[in-house]
């Protein structure tokens, strides 16, 4: 572990201070990947959509005459002199800037943004400064096995879920998912036309005996063999599970044996909860930029199924979502060059780039403030925070719930806890399908439950809302998010919550 500490380390220092626009935004320009095996063929996964759509002949005309300096008269794209902005960066907080003081950024080495470029189409695969940042970090942290794979810029993950599935679903396909899962997953499958298939989840996510039995057992007179699998390995959305690094190597080896594609959404691994607090930037620590929380905090993070691919059948998706923010619509996708090949042709197609002005902002704080270093600290510290605030949350359930009647096993990455109501056959025990009854009940309970918190002013998210198919019978649950509320509310928040709990449970105060 110390030795991949301090090879990862060593690949800093040669990758962590980018002077040429995209010398490594492809990986096979990095120095190290001459001599690693390529990713395997996927075309046998291309849906009948994805084999019609390569890359648009008239947008690589367009990047021809950009290139070229020759005087525009072809893409009709309007001169920047008559954009409305020049561009006012918009100020970073003081605890960003803390960072960039910290991290020394020299200002001469600074990289001058070209703002015009940013307001313009953009390439679909994204601008290429950024994408070398983000090809270096992919190599710092992922060290994918195999040697083409490439980096693309999206518009955030939801969107490159519906292209990813667009990719390599036709219409009436079924897709493996957790038996709990992101809403948005589920509602770009009904957009696409695809089925989905509930996986059984246990407190390290889904269930790799469960997968295989699926796949094994898969009756084809139910539709073709599911071809790819979808999961959120880390501070899974909505249960807080982490799979670990046994449970992600089984199900590698599963996706091998039955040739499938793994979707891995993964924008809590970066939110380590079990981080130690020397990187808490609120007063908590007397030297907060310390190197060792750096290197400690990037060998903490989870193994990737990216850092397991030997074949290039996942397809990586990160967001800057819950690490920076949400209204940037920004991620990006790590794949094999094939795969992003497509991606790239369906968002030249669709939403042409990813937003130029997000991208401006996120070059200014990745590149100019912060370098790797500073953004490794920011993940550490964003880390810290989010611990001390389950800390509050996991503190008040105990003091407010009565043991019995709720469960949840302690979130260690991610934003969310999943708290499983005691009632009748579900007392924390697995619980029987098939009791329509029970499942009424459970259904109308959340439904209470969720009202009366209402009432008492806070806000919970229903379980069910998750469940890919119908709840086990017996089933309450709610998703509890220590992300969004203030600091000082939480405890609040979670007392009310549990006054509706008990009322509803009808459980006498202890
Ligand atoms: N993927 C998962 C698992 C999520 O939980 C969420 C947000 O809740 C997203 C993706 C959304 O990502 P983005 O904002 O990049 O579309």
């Amino acid at each position: 572990m110390a030795k991949v500490a301090a090879q990862r380390e060593d690949q800093l220092e040669v990758l962590s201070v980018p002077v040429e626009i995209a010398s490594y935004s492809s990986s096979p320009n990095l120095p190290q990947f001459k001599t690693k095996p390529k990713a395997k063929p996927l075309d046998h996964h291309l849906s009948v959509e994805s084999r019609r759509i390569g890359a648009s002949e008239f947008k690589q005309l367009a990047a021809l005459e950009e290139s070229h300096r020759i005087i525009r008269l072809g893409a009709g794209r309007p001169n920047p002199a008559l954009y409305p902005w020049t561009f006012t960066l918009l100020d970073l907080s003081p605890t960003a800037k803390s960072i960039e003081a910290a991290e020394g950024q020299n200002p001469a080495a600074k990289h001058h943004f070209d703002v015009a470029s940013a307001l313009n189409y953009g390439k679909a695969l994204g601008s290429p400064q950024l994408l070398q940042f983000l090809t270096e970090h992919v190599e710092m942290v992922h060290e994918p096995p195999y040697s083409d794979w490439n980096v693309c810029i999206t518009g955030g993950s939801t969107h490159a879920i519906e292209v990813a599935l667009r990719i390599f679903c036709d219409v009436g396909d079924t897709v493996l998912v957790e038996q709990y899962t992101y809403p948005g997953f589920l509602d770009m499958a009904t957009l696409v036309g695809v089925e989905v298939q509930a996986t059984a989840m246990d407190s390290e996510g889904l269930r790799s005996d469960a997968l295989d039995k699926i796949l094994s057992e898969w009756d084809c007179s139910r539709g073709r063999k599911p071809r790819v699998l979808y999961m959120i390995p880390s501070g899974q959305n909505p249960t807080g599970s982490t799979q670990s690094s046994e449970r992600r190597k089984d199900i590698y080896a599963l996706a091998e044996k039955h040739d499938l594609v793994i979707i891995e959404d993964d924008p809590y691994s970066y939110l380590n909860l079990d981080l130690s607090n020397s990187a808490d930037l609120n007063g908590h620590t007397k030297n907060p930029i310390l190197d060792d929380s750096k290197s400690s905090y990037r060998s903490s993070l989870p193994q990737s199924y990216l850092s397991l691919d030997t074949s290039g059948r996942v397809v990586r998706l990160d967001s800057t979502s819950k690490i920076l923010c949400p209204g940037l619509r920004a991620g990006w996708v790590t794949a094999s060059a094939q795969i992003i090949d497509k991606l790239v042709a369906y968002q030249g197609t669709d939403a042409i780039t990813a937003s130029g002005p997000s991208q401006l902002m996120l070059s200014q704080l990745l590149i100019n403030s912060w370098g790797h270093h500073g953004f490794f600290f920011w993940l550490a510290h964003l880390s810290a925070t989010y611990r001390r605030r389950r800390d509050i949350v996991e503190r008040a359930l105990e003091r407010y719930i009565p043991e019995q009647s709720a469960h949840w096993v302690s979130p260690q990455f991610g934003m969310f806890l999943w708290l499983r109501l005691g009632f009748g056959v579900n007392s924390g025990a697995e619980c029987q399908v098939g009791d329509e009854g029970f499942r009424n009940e459970a259904s109308s309970l959340e439904g209470r439950i969720l009202a009366r918190a209402l009432e008492n002013g806070v806000q919970v998210t229903a379980g069910s809302i998750f469940a890919v198919s119908p709840m086990p019978a017996g089933e309450v649950c709610v998703r509890i998010t220590y992300a969004a509320a203030a600091e000082e509310e939480l405890e609040e928040g979670v007392r009310r919550l549990a006054d509706a709990i008990k009322k509803e449970l009808a459980i006498e105060r202890h």
